[in-house]
């Protein structure tokens, strides 16, 4: 299954064939994301594999990935933000999740079935940065701020332990020690 992706898929058909989906999502109906981000006219990217694990459970696992784009927290300028999510869902009945390896979430399914447009938007959401900022060579604030920041990150920090600031006073006490002689 490649190109455009229905909404609602079924995995444990998936599951059965081996099946691996690779496709687009557009984002155009995502309201909630559009809410957060601007997702213009680009789409998400899918690419799952269906299967069913050691103890029996269907199993998708895959990435998605999209670019977004949203407001520097710095500059407040727009900034392209590329997200990636890695996926690992097994399903499970509800209130067994329990019997889920680690690392593994529960396949949101109802009926059997999957709505696959549904977790894109919340699997995009969940991967947004909690702040956004363009790396600082490429941000536009002013130059003064810049500097500020600069000096900032390269003033040496009083809390920063020296392990070995004992050693080299030791040294020194022993070279002072072996010129006296
Ligand atoms: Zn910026």
């Amino acid at each position: 299954m490649s190109g455009l992706l229905p909404e609602m898929i079924d995995p444990i058909r998936f599951a059965r064939t081996g099946q691996v989906i690779k496709g687009v999502i557009p984002m155009q109906q995502m309201n909630r994301l559009a809410e957060i981000v601007n997702t213009g006219d680009s789409a998400v990217e899918v690419d799952l594999r269906f299967s069913f694990n050691e103890r029996g459970q269907c199993l998708m696992e895959g990435e998605m990935a999209a670019c977004v784009d949203l407001p520097c927290q710095r500059c407040l300028r727009m900034m392209r933000y590329p997200v990636r999510v890695r996926i690992k869902m097994a399903a499970c009945k509800v209130g067994r999740e329990d019997e889920l390896a680690d690392g593994v979430d529960p396949l949101p399914t109802e009926n059997g079935r999957l709505n696959l447009f549904l977790l894109a938007e919340d699997e995009i959401i969940l991967g947004l940065p909690i702040v956004a900022m363009h790396p600082l060579n490429e941000c536009a604030v002013g130059e003064d701020y810049k500097k500020d920041v600069l000096i900032a990150d390269h003033e040496p920090k009083e809390e920063t332990q020296r392990p070995f600031a004992g050693l080299a006073e030791m040294l020194a006490k022993q070279k002072g020690g072996r010129e006296e002689i």
